[in-house]
């Protein structure tokens, strides 16, 4: 398996750390204090094509393929992670997952605006008592003339009230569960039954908009529906997959951001008359950081590059690189903090912001429990 970058591959990288380094970096001390997001960012991402990596051209993108997509989100969030989740929000979740699914007419009608930056995009499968069990949702779609008519709460979706669009997972048959589950490509704005809020006070991502979506007989025509009545989990599941991956970059990129910030400042302070990075209780918590970053951006490689190389049945290489990855994220930004000290403690320097948006990787896109349970499954049927 090669993993040197093509010239395409640097070119797409280098244009993302440029973006990171002169539009993000000079706002990020400030738009966090005021959690804001500005949606003109997302744009000029579209407009680099950073949400173009794995759409085919036909509909705006590249095909620049899997590895190209994680490179460009890890020279992203290594800088700012809550601008790492629009790569989720645009291009793995929906643009792709439409790609992969969805009529011509859906296609030519999203795929280009979400690709652009200039349709903003969600996903949202999460309720309040629903979570990990997918299956389990409560949310509705009853047939009704020419349409259907969706009832339900969403929660904990990025990009809820600022979205133009979602994919909708609701249940079409209850009673099937999992083989009654339908998704609706859902526009957001101007539907009666559609109310959207959002949640003001979370522990990190405060420049990514978390909201919640509430359906009261909203109705959607019967061309929103993605794919066949009933192929609903089927569909999450392979978009899922796909920003699953994505969710590696973003942790990858966490984890180098924290190594970085924890080595140079080691390396400059002193007690005891000499930098601490002098100290070899120090030397190996830095080791252990990047030992396990070194592991994790080979695991997220491997599974970029097995995509790459027309293997989209991949997922429990997928979950190996999440779960690794969001572990090492924690512990790298975790670790920082203690070698800050009290400057760590500090908002000043980045390494508590690191810590709290790297927590969001353990949840997001399955928990860290739920990539195990994915994993437990592998390992046994290679014994069987
Ligand atoms: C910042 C952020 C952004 C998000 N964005 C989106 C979004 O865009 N769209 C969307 O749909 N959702 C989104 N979510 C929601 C996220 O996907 C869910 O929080 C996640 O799936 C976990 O669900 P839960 O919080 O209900 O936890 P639960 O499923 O209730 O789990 C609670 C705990 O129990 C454990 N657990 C559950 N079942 C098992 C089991 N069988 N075995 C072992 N342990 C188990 C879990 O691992 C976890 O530790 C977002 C969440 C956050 C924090």
């Amino acid at each position: 398996m090669d993993f040197k970058l093509s010239d395409e591959q640097q070119m797409m990288r280098d244009s993302a750390r440029r973006f990171a380094q002169t539009r993000l970096a000079p706002l990020v001390t400030e738009d966090e204090k005021a959690h804001r997001f500005r949606p003109e960012l997302v744009r000029e991402m579209g407009e680099l094509g950073m949400f173009g990596a794995i759409i085919d051209e036909r509909y705006g993108g590249t095909g620049a393929g899997w590895l190209a997509s994680a490179v460009m989100t890890l020279e992203i969030a290594k800088v700012w992670a809550s601008y790492g989740l629009p790569f989720n929000m645009q291009m793995h979740g929906p643009a792709y997952t439409i790609q992969t699914f969805g009529t011509e007419a859906q296609k030519e009608k999203y795929i280009p605006g979400l690709v652009a930056g200039k349709l903003l995009g969600g996903f949202a499968m999460t309720e309040p008592g629903t979570g990990s069990d997918v299956a389990g949702m409560k949310s509705t779609a009853t047939k009704v003339d020419g349409g259907w008519k969706l009832s339900g709460q969403k929660t904990w979706i990025s990009q809820a009230h600022v979205a133009d669009m979602v994919l909708a997972y609701v249940s079409t048959d209850r009673a099937k569960k999992a083989k009654g589950m339908t998704c609706f490509l859902v526009d957001l704005k101007g539907n009666p039954g559609i109310t959207t809020r959002p949640i003001e006070e979370k522990f990190g991502l405060y420049c990514s908009p978390t909201g919640e979506i509430f359906f009261e007989d909203a109705f959607v025509p019967d061309d929103a529906v993605l794919g066949q009545v009933g192929d609903g989990f089927k569909i999450c599941m392979t978009q899922l997959e796909s920003t699953r991956l994505s969710c590696a970059a973003r942790a990858v990129a966490v984890g180098q951001a924290a190594l970085d910030a924890a080595a140079t400042y080691a390396k400059e302070r002193k007690q005891f008359d000499q930098p601490i990075a002098s100290f070899q209780m120090v030397q190996a918590d830095l080791v252990q950081m990047y030992v396990e970053h070194q592991a994790a951006e080979l695991l997220l490689y491997k599974a970029a590059v097995s995509r790459d190389e027309g293997d989209l049945k991949n997922g429990p290489e997928i979950s190996c690189a999440k779960y690794f990855a969001a572990e090492a994220a924690v512990h790298a930004a975790n670790t920082a903090m203690k070698i800050l000290g009290s400057y760590g403690f500090s908002l000043e320097y980045p390494v508590a912001r690191l810590l709290r948006d790297a927590k969001s990787f353990q949840i997001v896109e399955g928990t860290s429990n739920v990539q195990k349970i994915i994993l437990g499954r592998h390992l046994l049927s290679l014994y069987e």
